[in-house]
């Protein structure tokens, strides 16, 4: 009946394009165990180290016991428990916005906040490398969807220019999830005001890294405009547990409470998820030191690649892509950094364009220095990575 499933997974297992689940154990350290083995993870979006601290799971405890393990409910009917209240409360005052709204991912926050601002009369821009997520989003809304060459700003404001639609949005992420280097975000909020639009921007895998008190890249770049900004961030990488939040102005988070499907017809977030993201946020802030060590490493990481010949990479986060070009030969290298007890991602098309598969490292506060010149170490230079033999291609791979 539907054996053209099996044909094309058939397809998926020869282009070397197929995707399995691995099965770990979390060590802590930024480490886990994986088939018996002790791994350095570098595969993890853990950037400040926060996933396993006792601190959280002591918040995560408490918040069981009191409110339960479920919010049983959406958040318009009687989901919208005590800590997701304070949670929200918190994130406001951290972001320094009026209001801020919890999803239950920010996969979630991005198809809910794009389908509730934009319908068929509009337009939205949207940076060519942005995230699935906001995609998913823009076609969801129905407005039309202008695509622009990556951090292009000059390509932006042609389109712009072009466009006679009722509103526009700019929608793109801070820090771009397969090559780390950053939205040109002060330019974006100029042609933003320039053309009257939205600026919408995914700050998920800057919430906690960057600006003075960790809010992100808007405030490591001093971008801020109360009326044009609307921020995105995860609970779920930096901040270590799991949900996604928009920050903005009231009317902005009442209109999304009245609007936004996939918050009302969704369950809240979990009440000891939503402590525990709230332990995180004060942590993040706590304890800048996590982020500077992060951001530390990631640098040392470049400055050792290049030594090494590898080609300067646009990275300026704890993302650092090594792109090696073949599917298949990134996915031999991730195997054989794995046998030196290194777990680093190979992605592989369509979660970036073919011919530029490459490993994407990601580095942790949780990590050492010596795991850093380990995983330098055992790269080596591009010619000894290419020429590597490599193991099986029958193992688990991600990305
Ligand atoms: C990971 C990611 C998301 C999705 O967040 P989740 O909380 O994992 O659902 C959204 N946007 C970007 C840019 C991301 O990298």
């Amino acid at each position: 009946m539907s054996c053209w499933i099996d044909d094309e997974l058939d397809g998926y297992r020869r282009g070397e394009l197929y995707r399995r689940r691995r099965r770990p154990w979390p060590a802590g350290g930024g480490r886990l165990r994986l088939a018996g083995r002790l791994l350095v993870n570098f595969s993890a979006n853990d950037y400040l180290g926060l996933a396993n601290d006792p601190r959280l799971a002591r918040a995560a405890a408490h918040a069981a016991r009191r409110y339960g393990c479920g919010a049983t409910a959406s958040p318009l009917v009687s989901g919208y428990s005590p800590p997701l209240r304070r949670l929200e409360a918190d994130l406001a005052q951290w972001q320094a916005t009026e209001s801020a709204l919890v999803f239950s991912s920010g996969y979630a926050a991005n198809l809910a906040i794009l389908s509730a601002l934009a319908d068929r009369p509009d337009a939205i821009f949207s940076d060519e490398l942005n995230h699935a997520s906001l995609i998913d989003g823009c076609r969801l809304s129905r407005a039309s969807i202008h695509v622009y060459r990556h951090a292009d700003v000059q390509h932006l404001h042609e389109l712009l220019r072009q466009t006679s639609a009722r509103r526009r949005f700019i929608v793109t992420d801070a820090v771009f999830s397969m090559e780390g280097d950053w939205a040109p975000l002060p330019d974006l909020l100029r042609l933003a005001r320039e053309f009257d639009a939205l600026l919408v921007v995914d700050e998920a895998h800057a919430t906690g890294l960057y600006g003075a008190t960790g809010r992100g890249l808007c405030e490591e770049l001093g971008v801020s405009d109360a009326e044009r900004l609307v921020k995105i961030g995860t609970l779920s990488k930096a901040l270590g547990t799991q949900g996604g939040f928009v920050c903005g102005r009231w009317a902005l988070i009442d209109w999304l409470v009245n609007r936004a499907r996939p918050y009302i017809f969704s369950t809240a977030l979990a009440p000891p998820v939503a402590a525990a993201a709230r332990r995180a946020v004060h942590l993040a802030r706590e304890e800048p030191e996590r982020r500077r060590k992060a951001l530390a490493l990631a640098d040392g990481l470049r400055q050792r690649l290049l030594e090494r010949g590898w080609p300067p990479s646009r990275s300026r986060s704890p993302i650092v892509p090594v792109v090696i070009g073949e599917a298949r030969a990134a996915v031999r290298l991730s195997e054989r950094l794995q046998t030196a007890g290194l777990l680093v991602p190979a992605i592989r098309p369509p979660s970036v364009p073919a011919g530029t598969a490459r490993l994407r490292i990601s580095v942790s506060a949780a990590h050492a220095e010596e795991d850093i010149e380990r995983l330098a170490a055992a790269l080596g230079t591009p010619a000894d990575a290419l020429s590597g033999t490599g193991g099986s291609s029958s193992h688990g791979h991600c990305g």
